[in-house]
């Protein structure tokens, strides 16, 4: 088995099946960096070029983590825009192939708040969306956080420079102390910094320069 092998990791078989079938042959660079801690649930701060597969990192790591007979939100990715935030819930959904009945929402804005609500309503494991959209749901107590299990920062540094802060914080402060944060940033200002040391506990530092 190569170094690089998803089977080093403690990923059910059904999943290493499903990762060899999207024709994932082994980890990227950042992948073989965070995934042991993730899956150790762990805080991470990530720091990784576009397309090195930050996506599969966190999506593994919340994924391995679900209680598909739960319907409550346990895990929920903050994006910048609609259109990450769509392409992180394909690939998320690629990646829950194996795990049954799984359902994953995407509320962004520039959509009617109410057929999303209703979503909600029939039960969600995974939110995936936009700070603004996701803190609207929270003050019409259309979403409830309460329980959970990980939250992702995905492209944090573009969240910040869009002045998303407030809406982190108000997100921040209505899910449980206890939860996993994993942190993905391709840049690392001191604004990053130290809204890492507000949101996380012992977190540790994976920094990837090269491409896959
Ligand atoms: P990032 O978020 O770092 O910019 P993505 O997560 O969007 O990158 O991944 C970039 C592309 O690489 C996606 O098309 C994804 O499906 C693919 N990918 C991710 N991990 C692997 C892997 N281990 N093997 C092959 N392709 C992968
Ligand atoms: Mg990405």
């Amino acid at each position: 088995m190569s170094d690089n092998s998803f089977a080093t990791l403690k990923l059910p078989q059904a999943q290493l099946d499903n990762l060899d079938s999207l024709g994932y042959v082994g980890m990227t660079p950042v992948q073989a960096a965070s995934l042991p801690q993730i899956l150790d649930e762990k805080d991470l701060i990530v720091q990784a070029k576009t397309g090195s597969g930050k996506t599969a990192a966190f999506g593994l790591g919340l994924l391995d983590k679900i209680n598909p007979r739960f319907f409550g939100v346990q895990s929920m990715v903050l994006c910048p825009t609609r259109e990450l935030a769509d392409q992180v819930a394909k690939e998320l959904r690629s990646l829950a192939r194996c795990i049954p009945n799984i359902k994953i929402v995407t509320l962004c804005g520039g959509t009617k708040l109410r057929p999303q609500a209703d979503s909600l309503e029939h039960g969600a494991h995974i939110v995936v969306g936009t700070p603004g959209r996701i803190q609207d749901h929270l003050s019409r107590q259309t979403l409830d956080i309460s329980q959970l299990e990980t939250l992702v920062l995905d492209e944090a540094d573009r969240m910040l420079d869009m002045g998303f802060q407030d809406e982190i914080n108000h997100i921040v402060r209505e899910t449980p102390e206890s939860r996993q944060t994993l942190l993905f940033s391709a840049t690392f200002p001191d604004s990053i910094k130290k809204m890492c040391r507000s949101i996380q506990k012992d977190s540790i530092t994976v920094k990837v320069d090269a491409e896959h």
